[in-house]
C-alpha cells in the first residue's frame, strides 16, 4: 500500500459459513497479532469458494458479510490492515487469466491435495478448470498484492513454492523482476477436535461458533463428550480421551495441570470441570458476541469496511497489473 513502510504479509479465507473456535486458533488469532507487526492484506476469497461450491451461490452474500463481522468483532482493525472481497478485485481474475497462459498443466496437477481432492469431494462434480486452477488463482492472489510473507500451516507450503515458481517463471519468461518471491511463515497448529472428540466440521455439528451466545456456549460446553469410563463423580477419571480437557488445555492453559491432576484423583466432577471452561470460553467469546451484534446492527459499516479495503488492495494492484499488462504488450 502506498506510503507505509511495513512488510506486506497476505492471507484470505474462503467465506462457508460463520466461523468457529477451530477458524479463530487456526488463523484468526493469529491475524489479529500480525497486523500489529505487518501491513496486512486480509481477503474474502469467494471466487475460491466457487471452486468446490460453485452450484451453492445462494448464501454467499450472507456469508461473507458474516465473515467479515466475525473477523472485525475478532479484532482485526481496518485501521491496520486492508479486508476486501476478492471478487471486487477484478484485476486479481486479469492475472489469473494471464497466467493460465504461461504455467504448465502439470505444474497443476502434481499438486498434492488436488488428486485427493477430487476423491474426497467426488459428489461435488468438482473436475473443473476452476478447481485445477484453484493454486494459480492463489498465486494471483498473493502476487498481485506484491506480499511478501504468507501465514500458512505446513500443509499449505507447498502451494506457496507454487506462487513462488509462478512468479520466477513469468519473471524469466519476459526477462523481468515484476514479482518477488514471497515467503511461507509457518503459524503454530493448533488443532481443536469437535465436541464429540471428532475431527471439527460443520457437517457434524460439533462445533462451538466464534460468536455463540453465552447460552449456546454453556449448553455447547455441556455436551462435550468426556471420559465415557467415568461413571460417578469420584471415579478416577483419564483426561486424555475427553474433549472437555482438550479444550482446557488451550483455553484453560493455566489451570491445566491442576485440572488434569482433578480428574485423575477423581476430586472433581465432570459437571464442575465442564462450567470452569464454560467460564474461560465466555471470557474469550462474549466481547466476540456482543462486538459481532453491535456490527449486526450497523452493516453499512460493514460494507464501508469492505470498499475501503477493495480500495486499498485495488492501488498495488493496479500498479502490478500496470506493468504486467505492458511487460506482456497487452
Ligand atoms: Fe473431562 Fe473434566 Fe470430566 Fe475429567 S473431570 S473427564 S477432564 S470433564
Amino acid at each position: 500500500m502506498q506510503g507505509q513502510t511495513k512488510t506486506t504479509l497476505m492471507s484470505g479465507m474462503r467465506p462457508t459459513g460463520e466461523l468457529h473456535l477451530g477458524n479463530y486458533l487456526g488463523a484468526l488469532e493469529n491475524w489479529v497479532q500480525l497486523q500489529n507487526e505487518y501491513y496486512c492484506y486480509f481477503s474474502i476469497v469467494d471466487w475460491h469458494a466457487l471452486t468446490t461450491a460453485y452450484k451453492e451461490t445462494d448464501k454467499l452474500e450472507e456469508r461473507i458479510f458474516d465473515m467479515a463481522c466475525d473477523w472485525l468483532a475478532a479484532g482485526l482493525d481496518p485501521d491496520k490492515c486492508a479486508i476486501f472481497r476478492q471478487s471486487h478485485i477484478k484485476e486479481i481474475a486479469e492475472l489469473h487469466l494471464l497466467f493460465s497462459m504461461v504455467i504448465p498443466l502439470s505444474w497443476l496437477e502434481r499438486v498434492p491435495t488436488y488428486k485427493d481432492q477430487l476423491q474426497q469431494l467426488k459428489e461435488k462434480e468438482i473436475n473443473t478448470y476452476g478447481f485445477l486452477g484453484y493454486p494459480l488463482l492463489q498465486a494471483a492472489d498473493i502476487l498481485i498484492c506484491q506480499a511478501e510473507v504468507i501465514p500458512v500451516g505446513e500443509d499449505q507450503v507447498p502451494h506457496i513454492e507454487l506462487t513462488r515458481e509462478v512468479g520466477r517463471r513469468f519473471n524469466h519468461l519476459y526477462n523481468t523482476e515484476v514479482f518477488n518471491d514471497p515467503i511461507a511463515k509457518l503459524t503454530e497448529n493448533k488443532v481443536l477436535p469437535g465436541l464429540d472428540n471428532r475431527k471439527m466440521s460443520k457437517s457434524y455439528n460439533n462445533y462451538i461458533r466464534l460468536t455463540a451466545s453465552p447460552d449456546e456456549v454453556i449448553q455447547k460446553v455441556r455436551s462435550m463428550v468426556t471420559d465415557p469410563n467415568r461413571v460417578r463423580k469420584n471415579d478416577p477419571g483419564n483426561p486424555d480421551v475427553c474433549s472437555a480437557y482438550a479444550y482446557h488445555k488451550i483455553f484453560n492453559a493455566s489451570n491445566a495441570v491442576e485440572t488434569e491432576q482433578s480428574c485423575k484423583q477423581g476430586s472433581i466432577g465432570c459437571m464442575d470441570c465442564k462450567k470452569a471452561l464454560a467460564i474461560q470460553l465466555t471470557e474469550l467469546i462474549q466481547p466476540i458476541y456482543e462486538k459481532k451484534q453491535e456490527l449486526k446492527n450497523n452493516p453499512d459499516y460493514v460494507y464501508d469496511v469492505l470498499a475501503d479495503g477493495a480500495e486499498k488492495t485495488r492501488i498495488v494492484a493496479n500498479e502490478t497489473m500496470e506493468k504486467v499488462r505492458k511487460i506482456m504488450g497487452i
